[in-house]
């Protein structure tokens, strides 16, 4: 049994050792994945659910590693955000899906918004507001086409500072959004107080819909809530049609999910726009 112990604590050991070399190979490649052109975004569509025309995309980043392939952000940006590399990251992110929207609105002839997720080291770093400035006046997208999307984690995080740099991009007038609404330890007092535009309600409660009559309570109480406080709300993770329908009867103003398009290159979206509707 002694011996047995040993061996367990030996493979232990060489198997930490490989997940350790493995989170140092990643971080090393992660320093070097920008400048050698190895992320890319893949943009999802965020539907009228009433109309159920394509009203915006949410960016959602990619990393194409040489040897590894894609890799999927969920394993990426804790360790970019770890690092302090989510800030270069994100400004190319930032960047790239406003020259994206701009490129869209060529095509399209008519304005689609463009989500971008923001993570709390972002928007704590105090070049938040002219790093969002630059990349709409470089790029020439009005502000109002850009929405920036915050968990509840980060804008609890510091109440005060939070406030001016939410006033600070309100000033510039990008849209302002929480996402995965109802994971983090909201405050409706808070709620009041920001100057958010909309409400995501988080996948897991959409997916459990429309069995789940617990879930199917809070999604119609986020929604009444919401609108209460003139937000829109977005339900994300819509895999089916009944529960499309189930929402157009909650009142919900737009939809995101697989049932209504999976994240996408730029072309698949361009063509979504051509033809006026999605699905
Ligand atoms: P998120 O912001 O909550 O994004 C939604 C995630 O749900 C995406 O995963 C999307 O592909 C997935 N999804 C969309 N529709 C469905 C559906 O119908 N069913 C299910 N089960 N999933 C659906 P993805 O692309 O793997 O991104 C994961 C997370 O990584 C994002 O969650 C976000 O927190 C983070 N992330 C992605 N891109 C960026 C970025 O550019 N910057 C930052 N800071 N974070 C990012
Ligand atoms: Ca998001
Ligand atoms: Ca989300
Ligand atoms: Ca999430």
């Amino acid at each position: 049994a002694k011996s047995c112990g040993k061996n367990n604590a030996k493979l232990y050991s060489s198997s930490l050792t490989m997940q350790i070399m493995s989170h140092v190979q990643l971080e090393v490649g992660l320093r070097k994945a920008l400048q050698n052109d190895e992320l890319y975004l893949l943009y999802q569509p965020q539907i009228a659910v009433a109309s159920t025309r394509i009203v915006g995309v949410e960016a959602l980043v990619r990393w194409r590693h040489p040897e590894r392939g894609i890799i999927s952000p969920t394993e990426f940006i804790p360790l970019a955000e770890e690092t302090g590399l989510i800030v270069p990251i994100g400004e190319w992110v930032l960047r790239t899906a406003c020259r994206q929207a701009m490129d869209w609105q060529v095509l399209g002839q008519r304005p689609l918004r463009v989500a971008v997720n923001l993570s709390a080291k972002q928007f704590k770093d105090e070049n938040l507001t002219q790093i969002v400035l630059s990349a709409l006046h470089d790029t020439g997208l009005p502000a109002h086409l850009l929405e920036l999307e915050l968990t509840e984690g980060t804008l609890m995080d510091d109440a005060r500072a939070t406030m001016v740099t939410l006033e600070q991009l309100r000033g510039i007038g990008v849209y302002l959004s929480i996402d995965d609404f109802g994971t983090g330890y909201s405050s409706m007092n808070y709620l009041k107080r920001f100057n958010v535009r909309a409400l995501k309600i988080d996948k897991s409660f959409i997916s459990g819909l429309p069995q789940d009559s617990e879930n199917a309570a809070i999604t119609r109480a986020i929604i009444a809530m919401a609108h209460g406080l003139k937000l829109a709300v977005v339900a994300e993770g819509v895999e089916t049609g009944e529960q499309l329908v189930l929402l157009e009867e909650y009142g919900c103003d737009l939809a995101q999910g697989y049932h209504l398009g999976r994240p996408s290159p730029p072309e698949i979206i361009a063509q979504m726009l051509g033809d006026g509707a999605a699905a």
